[in-house]
Parts: C-alpha cells; sequence; structure tokens
C-alpha cells in the first residue's frame, strides 16, 4: 500500500456528523434558500456558458464585484471555493515547515486542521475565562519565534462572541513579520466588521464566504480581502482556474441581491434572540452571540446523552464537548422559527 505521510498518519480530519433526521442545526447553514429570481436568472446564464473553454482565470468580473460591496481595489480581492479554500492558500504561502500558525482555543477547528495538512506546526493559545483572546499571551508569542500566522476568528465559533476591535488592531500593529488572518465567517450577523484593518502595507488578510449570510453553502465561495502584495502571494499557490465558470456567475449574480440577503440576515438575528430567550426561560445555560448560532451548556446532564436525545426527537445539533474548553457544551444554529420550536420543544423533553 502506498504510504501517507508520518505526520498525517495520528490525524483523524474534520467532520461533522450526518444523520438523517427532519430538523438540521448541526453545520450553521442559512435555513432559507436563496431568492428565487436569483436562482432562475442563475439557470439562464447558466446556458449560455461556454463549457468547452477554461473560464477566466483572474475572475476579473467577480472580484470587481465584490471589490465595488466593500469599497477596496480589486487587486486587494481573492476568490475561492468556500473560505476553507482560501484558508488553505493563506497556509500553503505563508506557513509550512519552519513556520507555525497560532491558534486560540476554543476556537474553529479546521484553521489547526488546515495548517497540520500543510505540514505548519500548531502553536495553541487558550482563551480567556470570557473565551475572548488573551492579549498579553497572544503578544508574547508574537514577540518570539519563526513566522506566524494568527487566526482569530470574530464571531468566533463556536463561541460567537466578537474580537474587540482593540485586541486585533494590537495583534495588527505588532505583528512585524507574521501574518493576521481575521476569519470572518459570520461577520455580518454581528455589529461590526474588521475590515477596515486592511490596507496595502498592513499584514492582516479578512476571509469571508458565501456559505452563511447569503444562504449558498452548496456554492463553495469564499474571499479574501487583504494588501494587494499578499493576495498575490496567495495567486502563486492557486491552481489555474480553480474557480470553476459556473461559480463565477452565480457570485457576480448574487451581488445583485444584496438587499434581500441584508433582509435575510436581519431574520436570522431576529430569531436568534428569540430562541435565546426561550432557552433562558427554559433555565438553560445560553450565552450571548453575534453569529448564527447559539453554544449551550448542558448542566448536569452529559452533553453526549442530550445530544442522542435530540437526535432520537429528530433533531440534530453539533456536540462541542469534545472540543478544547468546551465540555458540557452543544452549539445549535439558529434554523426557521418552525425548526428553532422543534428543537425547544425537544430539548424541553429531554431535559425532564
Ligand atoms: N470559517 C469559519 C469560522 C467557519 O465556521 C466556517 C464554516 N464552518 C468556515 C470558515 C468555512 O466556510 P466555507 O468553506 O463554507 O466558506
Amino acid at each position: 500500500m502506498a504510504r501517507i505521510r508520518d505526520d498525517l498518519r495520528a490525524l483523524s480530519g474534520y467532520h461533522s456528523p450526518q444523520v438523517d433526521v427532519t430538523v438540521r442545526l448541526n453545520t450553521n447553514e442559512a435555513p432559507f434558500a436563496p431568492p428565487a429570481e436569483f436562482v432562475s436568472t442563475l439557470a439562464q446564464r447558466l446556458a449560455g456558458v461556454e463549457w468547452n473553454r477554461y473560464p477566466d482565470r483572474a475572475a476579473v468580473s467577480l472580484r470587481t464585484g465584490l471589490a465595488a460591496l466593500h469599497g477596496v481595489p480589486v487587486e486587494q480581492v481573492m476568490v475561492a471555493n468556500g473560505s476553507n479554500e482560501v484558508l488553505q492558500s493563506i497556509l500553503l504561502a505563508f506557513g509550512g515547515a519552519g513556520r507555525r500558525a497560532v491558534v486560540f482555543e476554543p476556537g474553529y477547528q479546521m484553521h489547526a486542521q488546515i495548517a497540520r495538512n500543510t505540514a505548519t506546526p500548531v502553536e495553541i493559545i487558550e482563551r480567556d475565562s470570557e473565551m475572548l483572546i488573551d492579549i498579553r499571551s497572544a503578544l508574547a508569542s508574537l514577540s518570539a519565534g519563526p513566522p506566524a500566522v494568527v487566526f482569530v476568528t470574530s464571531p468566533n465559533n463556536p463561541t460567537g462572541r466578537c474580537e474587540p476591535r482593540d485586541t486585533v488592531r494590537a495583534l495588527v500593529e505588532h505583528a512585524g513579520q507574521h501574518l493576521i488572518v481575521v476569519d470572518e465567517a459570520y461577520v455580518q450577523f454581528a455589529g461590526a466588521d474588521l475590515l477596515d484593518l486592511v490596507s496595502d502595507g498592513a499584514p492582516v488578510i479578512v476571509t469571508r464566504t458565501f456559505s452563511k449570510t447569503w444562504g449558498m453553502a452548496g456554492l463553495r465561495l469564499g474571499y479574501a480581502i487583504g494588501a494587494t502584495e499578499l493576495m498575490s502571494a496567495l495567486e502563486l499557490v492557486t491552481l489555474p482556474y480553480h474557480v470553476d465558470a459556473a461559480k463565477l456567475i452565480a457570485g457576480e449574480l448574487a451581488l445583485d441581491f444584496v438587499a434581500e440577503m441584508d433582509a435575510r440576515v436581519a431574520e436570522t438575528v431576529a430569531e436568534r434572540e428569540r430562541l435565546r430567550g426561550r432557552l433562558c426561560d427554559l433555565g438553560v445555560d445560553v450565552g450571548p452571540s453575534e453569529a448564527n448560532f447559539l453554544l449551550i451548556g448542558t448542566g448536569s446532564r452529559p452533553a453526549v446523552m442530550v445530544w442522542e436525545g435530540l437526535v432520537e426527537h429528530g433533531v440534530l445539533v453539533r456536540d462541542c464537548s469534545g472540543w478544547p474548553g468546551l465540555a458540557g457544551r452543544l452549539r445549535v444554529t439558529v434554523g426557521s422559527p418552525s425548526e428553532n420550536d422543534a428543537f425547544v420543544t425537544a430539548l424541553e423533553e429531554v431535559l425532564r
């Protein structure tokens, strides 16, 4: 048999268990489909694609649209197959042996996973008691050691908390030879973003995705915004024509529906607060969240038993209790009002 790389052999990969249930609140997808007009127009436009030709390798049109949306130069935008692929490109270009990835736990597990896939040593810094970045430990790490790719996630998955602007600004100011990546996969559900930290010369890349707020997880489209020289570095490691013709068209068309998507995001935020209120009324331990999910504690009951009980009631949530620093925690995605009601009813019965 072919021999897998020794450093990968011990790894188990990152998978959200998929179970066949009616209410799926485990992967932070949007509960709504994109607007019907988007879907019908996309079908028409796809009929005109010259499938025998490679797509625009530089994705100029889509990148121009994203640049206009965010008010940045097109040279500061890079697109890829989901923000996970953006993160992988970042680690291919800036990680690797002799360098390191700095992650804050608890946090998004794929940052460390992709780092390991790219043979980048991982340094873990524990969050403070508020589940926020402990700036002293972070700055101490930056002041010594090899070049680092530092992953900040705001709002953080799975805690739902945003990092204070001053924390991230301090990291950028002290970055030196290091790179600060601000993963904003959920930022439209929050009050403020950190995009203004990006400028030519600044060692910071912000990553975004169409998977959550755009309700287009099936499209696999993500992007990065960062200094021109950083985007040129990412170009060195991306495969030719990595973003296909259909995705380029769909992504550009989606930008005509910003108002509709903003309205859907506002609905999800309102629904998040309604769900949080209902859980508080039940006496469930639930923290504040600025994302489209809530992290709940299962108290004296083992989280895995509560998770199983919910599955028996046809509701799938994410069991985070095995993740570092998250004993007794489950993460529930904010779904449609009826899905959220089904979850609360099931939880009530399981906890009874
Ligand atoms: N970053 C964070 C924090 C996430 O939670 C996710 C999705 N789980 C991603 C990035 C990746 O999203 P995608 O690849 O679908 O764009």
